[in-house]
């Protein structure tokens, strides 16, 4: 079967003098506006109690500089904040937020009959034109959007959201149970497992490393009654730390794009526990484990391509006691007698011996393929 989605293609861009000018401005008036229309929304709701329907249109006779821009990037955070506005009353999301300047510097602008397109050495966009680019391979497909960022380190980037038709990839009849490790970044119900990879630790001893400079040049700048933003010993620094801190958030996206595009391709239904990161982060002694492995970007990346290629991902209920369940016989520990300490275990009632991280990713693929099982059967019942 195909299908058509919506694939994001980063690109780096090396604008010109001029052109990172336009960006800035773009940066600055879409920052502007967002919280230009936030306040007034706040102010006229105080008054009366009702929500203003503004838009950045009625803005540009008394902002006329705001016309300097893509318009298009102007309708765009007009549609952010709606949705932002959305989830705060519909999904109960944080109310919406200020914007801060270099904090997430970006702005959207949209295709349309080819004002952005891709040259093999240039992104052209609307109002600017061509900007050099660092494009690795061509791109297919209608493009819908372009986001142009600017990283805290000061490079360039443009996202392309571009419509793309992708094939399912063919059934391969294995099945897999994953358990997210402690020690491991996963364990696989065939044994297998997938260590964090060494680069990251090392980036991230580096970081800590440019992190301790960087406060040393803070308390320097303190003591000689310097503002931070004067002191271009420490704004040397802060671009330091913000570069290694870009490259580990690359490689690490890098490593869960790969892993999770290699267990899509060779399993039909992969299992993994439906874990509240968010919950586990507050046990301080899991928590660098748990937020370095970055199973939440790893768990979206999985669900989003088992949709794309044609195969299934089943998530387990976190409250299914996979790590105390004896996988050979269904015998169950207490809390008390499986502590975080014990790596593995004989099973008081069948004897089997089990290994903590495989038991529990076994267990995990007997649930998932239960649940799957479950589905197809309630599937059949209705037709
Ligand atoms: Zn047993």
């Amino acid at each position: 079967m195909s299908k058509q989605i919506l694939k994001a293609h980063k690109i780096r861009l090396y604008p010109t003098e001029d052109q990172q000018i336009f960006f800035a401005k773009s940066f600055g008036c879409t920052r502007f506006i967002w919280n230009k229309m936030l306040s007034d929304k706040i102010e006229h709701y105080k008054e009366s109690k009702t929500e203003l329907k503004n838009t950045p249109a009625q803005y540009k006779t008394e902002f006329e500089w705001l016309k300097e821009i893509d318009s298009l990037a102007l309708a765009n955070v007009q549609q952010n904040l709606r949705s932002a506005y959305n989830k705060f009353f519909k999904q109960g999301s944080g109310f919406p937020k200020f914007k801060k300047k270099g904090i997430k510097d970006s702005y959207t602008t949209n295709n349309q009959k080819g004002t952005v397109a891709v040259t093999q050495s240039s992104v052209k966009l609307p109002k600017i034109g061509h900007i050099k680019a660092k494009v690795h391979r061509s791109i297919n497909g209608l493009i819908k959007s372009a986001t142009i960022s600017k990283s805290p380190s000061g490079n360039y980037h443009v996202s392309l959201l571009v419509e793309t038709v992708v094939d399912d990839l063919p059934k391969t009849q294995s099945n897999t149970g994953i358990d997210l490790g402690l020690i491991d970044f996963i364990v696989l119900s065939d044994g297998s497992k997938v260590a964090n990879p060494k680069f990251l630790s090392k980036l991230q001893n580096k970081l800590a490393r440019e992190q301790k400079i960087l406060a040393k040049r803070r308390l320097v700048a303190k003591t000689q009654q310097r503002k931070l933003s004067e002191s271009s010993n420490y704004q040397k620094q802060k671009t330091k730390v913000a570069k290694v801190y870009e490259k580990i958030t690359n490689a690490r996206k890098d490593f869960l794009h790969k892993l999770s595009f290699n267990l899509i391709k060779n399993h039909d239904v992969i299992a993994i526990e439906d874990l509240n990161v968010k919950g586990m982060v507050k046990n301080h002694k899991l928590a660098k484990a748990i937020l370095d492995s970055s199973w939440s970007t790893f768990t979206t990346m999985l669900a989003y391509k088992a949709d794309w290629y044609g195969k299934e991902l089943v998530k387990i209920d976190r409250w299914y006691p996979s790590s105390k369940t004896c996988s050979g016989c269904g015998h169950l520990l207490t809390k008390a007698e499986l502590p975080l300490s014990v790596r593995s275990w004989d099973c008081p009632s069948c004897l089997q011996k089990n290994n903590r991280d495989i038991n529990a990713s076994l267990n995990i693929l007997n649930e998932g393929l239960r649940l799957v099982t479950l589905k197809t059967v309630g599937v059949t019942g209705l037709a």
